[in-house]
């Protein structure tokens, strides 16, 4: 167990012909002690670079990293005491699994060797390959293969696991499977654990806490639910949640009584409270989540209300997934589409008329021009339901 601190951290890579390029940029996360921490963000955008640094396989260009305030920008990969699982499963084809099992262990330490069969023996009954030791790679399933880079980075007892979208080759159900064996694990090892994913779904359910990269930079750090409800901007509202948050260009209007946000084919009233938080901005963009927005057949009869036309209905079974579009009177402009999700027994049709509604108690609010979030949606917690005093 350790904890690991990435300090300003940066990556720049230089090409053949001189152009640079920053692949991690002043990159900043602590890691605490036992955690699961995520690294997700969309292709690109550097995750694996930042896994690869901390391993020690990739040099840092600026910035430091340490484990247990040691800073390790200079000790060799083999020296860090840390294990990484890869997406390829890395084993060596030519020995089994036992020996890929132990060969780390042959190599990093002295341990005697009864005491490196016990070990593997006592890992491979945890990941459920005992009877699989005497194989070899090429006579495994792919998920076999898995389980057995998982336990050979398990056997060595690392102080850090990095995993590098170690479950993407597997089909979904075994995925699936994978993800909570792997979460078991962890919380059994109680081994700091760093997984890189460009998967959304995996960072929400796996993760202690998620970081979200893009472009290189680090966008949020927090639980799975506080990105999803506190996003820090709309990258990251966007990024997460499937389908993705909704967003609506909008300008500010203050009226006597009231202000309003303008968007191209409807106007909505927000508070003085929220008022106050966007004042920034003369453009803010206006979030709201498809599970959010409520579908009725009522004509509109509240200011939330706006009219709609059903465009597309997808039947998931569980859910309908609604594409509904706020329709103009003026032909030159083109009707603007939200998605919205229902409950999967609800009927509707596509071209029928019906009233969306978009409570104010969900929205988010965005700077027009930075994306930062201004407002973010009212949660219920115990906390605020609790008495004000
Ligand atoms: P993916 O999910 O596709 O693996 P990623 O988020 O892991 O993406 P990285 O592999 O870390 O992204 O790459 C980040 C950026 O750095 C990309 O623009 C990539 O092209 C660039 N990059 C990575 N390795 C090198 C290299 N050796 N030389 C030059 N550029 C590189």
């Amino acid at each position: 167990m350790a904890q690991t601190k990435l300090n300003d951290v940066t990556k720049v890579f230089t090409e053949d012909d001189g152009n640079e390029i920053v692949a991690v940029d002043e990159v900043s996360i602590d890691i605490d002690d036992g955690e699961f921490l995520v690294l997700v963000g969309p292709s690109g955008c550097g995750k694996s670079t930042t896994l690869r640094m901390v391993a020690g396989l990739e040099s840092i260009s600026s910035g430091e990293i340490s484990l247990d305030d040691r800073v390790i920008n200079d000790i060799p990969a083999k020296n860090r005491d840390i294990a990484m699982v890869f997406q390829s499963y890395a084993l060596y084809p030519h020995m089994t699994v036992r020996e890929n099992m132990s060969f780390g262990l042959e190599e990093s330490t002295d341990m005697p060797d009864d005491e490196i069969d016990e070990r593997v023996e006592e890992t491979a009954e945890m990941m459920g390959i005992e009877e699989l030791l005497d194989r070899k790679p090429g006579e495994l399933s792919g998920g076999q293969q898995q389980r057995v880079a998982l336990g050979r980075a398990i056997v060595r007892d690392p102080s850090v696991f990095l995993m590098d979208e170690p479950l993407s080759n597997l089909d979904a159900k075994l995925r699936a499977e994978m993800r909570t064996e792997l979460q078991r694990l962890q919380e059994e090892l109680d081994t700091t654990t760093v997984y890189v994913t460009h998967d959304q779904t995996e960072a929400m359910t796996m993760g202690d806490r998620v970081a979200i990269l893009n472009d290189g930079t680090l966008q949020q750090v927090g639980t799975p639910l506080d990105c999803y409800h506190r996003p820090a901007n709309l990258f990251v509202a966007g990024f997460v949640g499937e389908p993705s948050m909704n967003f609506i260009d909008t300008d500010l209007h203050s009226e006597a009584d009231e202000t309003i946000l303008q968007a191209d084919l409807f106007d909505y009233s927000i508070s003085d409270e929220i008022a106050t938080k966007v004042s920034d901005s003369s453009d803010p963009v206006l979030g709201i989540r498809p599970e959010d927005i409520g579908i009725s057949e009522d004509p509109p009869s509240d200011k939330h209300d706006v009219a709609a036309t059903i465009d597309v209905i997808e039947p998931m079974g569980d859910e309908n997934i609604v594409y509904l579009q706020f329709d103009s009177e003026d032909s030159s402009r083109e009707a603007e589409s939200i998605i919205a999700t229902i409950g999967g027994m609800r009927q509707f049709e596509s071209g029928q008329t019906v009233t969306a509604h978009i409570p104010e108690d969900a929205i988010h609010l965005f700077h027009g021009e930075t994306g930062e979030a201004l407002h973010n949606r009212r949660l219920e917690t115990a906390e605020s339901q609790a008495p004000q005093l």
